[in-house]
């Protein structure tokens, strides 16, 4: 008889966001006509970028077309798209071959397809608190999952801890859901780490295009010793509004080998065997985020989100509360006043203002007393609803 994963079992439901949901709904329900300021979304609200679109339709057109017709697409992506990302990371002084970049449908898929690189008897390391696919994918591979905790004392950026031995390392800076981006010093601490163990850290970059400091590095190959264990995951569906459109890409380093076999040619063969190369119009879509107009058309709707971490930041400053994010990254997450958890704070925002962000007890235990707010909302939503919240908090409870 067929024996199902029953590693499906270990998975938490996303009870979270349906919570949210029913909380939401509810409200509405008992209070016909009244607006909720949605907060708590990790999606964005700008649409596409002309430059992209008008490719998109390029794109189309040439399907239409015997002489300019694609058929499969190379696995591991279009040249020239794989160039243009190489062209990406050399202005932030990384070197990168288009051999070792490959163009996916976005940072989810890799993220769960690279895990077949690894024997399943690797141990795992997940700071929390974390981006959820980053544990369900090892506990259904059968894989033994260790946390390690960040909090307020650490700027909920935590160091290697040299007594725990692990194999298969995530980061993600700037994070999900805590905004907290780490230093080129606290990078480094984690490189050598994986080096001196011979383990692989998974780099989500997903939020890169965020960072608004110079001090702090978008991609880990700025920091030295990254080539021979790290892996970076990147997406263009916050960067560039393709949540819907879906794009990303991944590089796998050609230094990076562990006993002897090269871990970028085994993602080479992987791509050969799980896809068949994400679509023609996508990737020419794809394209013109790198061109100058662009890169022009999509600093501007980052701008749009950024201004919006503003508008949040401004009122947490003035109330005097702990926050960490904004800054360099669409997430801010604040301390819950008046020793409140995250879902009592949740309930109150609802009842009192009606904001809807997301308790931090939703990305594991040590989110508990914590509140994330995301700036991917509209400038006029996000604008009142800061405004309400400084009302409130200065109010007190
Ligand atoms: N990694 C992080 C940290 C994210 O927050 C998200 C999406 O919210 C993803 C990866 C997935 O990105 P994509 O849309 O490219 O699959």
């Amino acid at each position: 008889m067929l024996k199902p994963n029953l590693h499906y079992q270990e998975l938490k439901d996303s009870y979270l966001f349906n919570t949210i949901y029913q909380k939401t709904d509810a409200y509405l329900a008992a209070h016909p006509g009244e607006k909720v300021y949605k907060m708590g979304v990790g999606d964005v609200s700008l649409p596409l970028c002309p430059a992209v679109i008008q490719a998109l339709h390029d794109g189309v057109e040439d399907q239409g077309n015997p002489d300019r017709f694609h058929g499969y697409m190379p696995e591991r992506g279009d040249l020239s798209l794989r160039e243009a990302v190489a062209g990406y990371y050399r202005e932030m002084g990384v070197t990168r071959s288009a051999d070792e970049i490959f163009i996916s449908s976005g940072a989810c898929d890799d993220l769960g397809d690279l895990l077949e690189l690894f024997d399943r008897d690797n141990r795992v390391l997940v700071t929390e608190p974390a981006y959820p696919e980053y544990v369900d994918t090892n506990l259904l591979a059968g894989r033994e999952v260790l946390h390690l905790a960040a909090g307020e004392a650490d700027g909920f950026l935590p160091a290697p801890d040299p007594d725990i031995q692990a194999d298969i390392l995530y980061l993600c800076s700037p994070n999900n859901p805590t905004g907290a981006v780490y230093d080129r010093e606290g990078l480094q601490a984690w490189v050598d780490y994986a080096n001196r163990q011979g383990a692989v850290i998974l780099f989500d970059a997903a939020y890169e295009s965020f960072i608004r400091e110079p001090q702090f590095p978008r991609s880990i190959y700025e920091i030295p010793g990254a080539d021979t264990c790290a892996i970076e995951i990147c997406s263009l569906s916050k960067t560039a509004g393709f949540t819907g459109t879906r794009l990303g890409y991944t590089v796998v380093p050609e230094a990076l080998t562990r006993m002897g076999v090269s871990l970028n040619a085994m993602w080479a063969r992987n791509r050969e065997t799980r896809t068949n190369g994400v679509s023609y119009i996508l990737q020419k879509g794809a394209a013109a985020v790198f061109t100058p107009q662009g890169r022009e058309q999509i600093r501007a709707n980052l701008r749009v989100y950024q201004d919006n971490a503003d508008r949040f930041i401004e009122v947490l400053d003035q109330a005097g509360i702990w926050y960490c994010g904004g800054k360099n990254s669409p997430y801010l997450w604040m301390k819950c006043p008046d020793g409140m958890s995250g879902w009592e704070f949740f309930d109150y925002l609802l009842e009192k203002i009606q904001v809807v962000g997301i308790p931090g007890e939703g990305f594991g235990a040590c989110g508990k007393g914590y509140f994330r707010f995301s700036t991917f909302g509209s400038p006029e939503d996000t604008r009142e609803a800061a405004r309400r919240l400084a009302e409130l908090l200065g109010k007190g409870k």
